[in-house]
């Protein structure tokens, strides 16, 4: 290791973009010879990988960073980062509410970072990296702004081997009206096919089983650089051939490019996961007109027909955003129809947070009051939650195919607090998934990680299956 070599620390706050970054950044950082440590206490750069959809997840942040002035006060040789899309956003105002920050890194300059920690090492003072603005710059010079961050990822140490996020587009171009994504992640591009062919062909040599394919509206991927357009489900079909994958995904879905072309290709390769994440936003036509989403309830429950009809078994997940402005609790009523009618798998529901910058921040008002939109978020979780213990019941006494991920969050916890009181040799409980994206718990060994097997579900609960294992050694 040469003299250069620091203890990172990283953590991810937001989506699976943000983790999967912070994988990529880690991997990138390993490779420079630095090492990872899992606590801030151990480390002498601290990297926090930032989001920016709601306040609360900034508000998260700026308190760290206010816990970590201390110990920079300490320890001045301490390098502190924030990366992400808060840095894209914030920019200068981070330096000013903290001016113990080192780097302020966006989403588009990740690639630079290992130089830029070196430069600050070095005495070279804070480091500001960012992409251009979408507003005042020519679409072109935004897109080459927003550099792509896709090292290569031959040599990387991932967390689990078996699973793979592969990123197969950047950025938005919807500019929904509440959403800052489109800003702070830059145009939408995608990557061209034969890159992400060639990324899950050496993720499988490494042994991957599961690939989820990540974009912010997946099914809108559109790679035009060779001779003909290949679209989503082209790409399935072209990633299907690979040996070694046994499982493909893909999130998240935007409900317009739902397409027929790519439900057949769900329902012909059988390793495409039958699991749908397509947020519906609101079962309100005036909210999802001033949302500006692009399509009516109509639209979206003609669509939900469609995805029944092809595949009749699919799991379908939605996102909520509850409160926004101008809604009406008649609004509301719509909205907590088509959760009822449409019995997602699972919903994730937001209160509305003002974005800066974003249209809606600009020409509405946040009218709805905290405590609405608390008790409207709650009376949605519990009607999805009903629903998807529901759904759950039949699977009681049922046989599913899972691929074990690893520990779950009690055996975490368990074997943080004391190992001694372990159940017997490598026995613990471990997690798994189903091709729906079923969370399956189960006690077996930890040499079961990372294979694919059969458990048969003794219990449920709304969000849990928990089960036996067939085969347990
Ligand atoms: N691209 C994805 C899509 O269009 O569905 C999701 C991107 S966003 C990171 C994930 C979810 O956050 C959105 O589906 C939306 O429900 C929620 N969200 C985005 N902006 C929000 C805001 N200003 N307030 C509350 N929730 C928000
Ligand atoms: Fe945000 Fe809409 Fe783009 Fe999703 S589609 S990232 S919600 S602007």
């Amino acid at each position: 290791m040469d003299a250069m070599a620091r203890r990172f620390f990283i953590q991810s706050v937001g989506c699976q973009m943000n983790i999967l970054d912070s994988e990529l950044v880690a991997a990138e950082l390993l490779r420079a010879g630095h090492t990872q440590v899992d606590a801030i206490g151990r480390a002498d750069t601290i990297l926090l990988n930032t989001c920016s959809v709601r306040q609360h997840a900034e508000d998260k942040i700026y308190s760290l960073l206010g816990r970590l002035k201390e110990i920079k006060q300490e320890r001045p040789e301490l390098i502190i980062g924030v990366l992400g899309c808060m840095a894209q956003k914030d920019r200068h105002e981070i330096f000013r509410r903290a001016p113990h920050v080192d780097l302020v890194v966006g989403p588009g300059q990740l690639g630079q970072l290992t130089a830029l920690i070196e430069r600050v090492a070095a005495g070279g003072g804070p480091q500001l990296e960012i992409s251009l603005d979408r507003i005042g710059s020519d679409r072109a010079s935004v897109e080459r702004s927003f550099v792509q961050f896709a090292p290569d990822r031959t040599a990387v140490r991932r967390p689990a081997p078996h699973q793979a996020m592969v990123r197969i587009m950047f950025g938005c171009d919807k500019f929904c009206t509440y959403c800052v994504v489109p800003r702070v992640r830059g145009p939408e591009q995608s990557r061209p096919a034969a890159e992400i062919l060639d990324e899950v062909r050496r993720l499988a040599d490494n042994g991957c089983l599961e690939v989820t394919l990540l974009g912010q509206t997946v099914n809108s991927y559109r790679d035009t650089t060779g001779p003909r357009t290949i679209e989503l489900a082209d790409l399935l079909y072209m990633l299907h051939g690979i040996d070694g994958i046994r499982r493909l995904r893909f999130v998240t879905n935007h409900p317009k490019h739902t397409t027929a072309a790519l439900l057949q290709a769900m329902r012909d390769l059988p390793k495409v996961s039958p699991y749908l994440h397509v947020p519906a936003q609101s079962g309100s036509n005036a909210i999802l007109e001033r949302m500006k989403r692009g399509y009516t309830v109509e639209f979206y429950r003609e669509m939900l027909a469609r995805i029944h009809e092809m595949l009749p078994h699919a799991a379908v997940t939605s996102d909520f955003i509850v409160g926004f402005c101008g809604e009406t609790e008649e609004d509301f009523r719509q909205t907590a129809d088509l959760v009822r009618d449409a019995r997602f798998k699972n919903s994730f529901i937001f209160k509305y947070s003002g974005r800066p910058g974003t249209k809606a921040d600009e020409l509405y008002v946040d009218d709805v009051p905290e405590a609405v939109k608390r008790r409207q978020n709650n009376e949605l979780l519990a009607i999805q939650n009903a629903i998807s213990l529901e759904d759950n019941q039949p699977l009681l006494g049922r046989t599913v195919e899972i691929l074990v991920e690893g520990p779950s969050k009690v055996a975490k916890k368990r074997s943080a607090r004391d190992s001694s009181r372990s159940k017997g040799e490598g026995i613990v409980q471990l997690v798994g998934r189903t091709t729906c994206d079923r969370i399956v718990v189960f006690e077996g060994s930890t040499e079961l990680i990372g294979r694919i097997l059969p458990v048969t579900i003794e219990k449920i609960d709304a969000f849990t299956l928990f089960g036996q294992a067939s085969m347990t050694s």
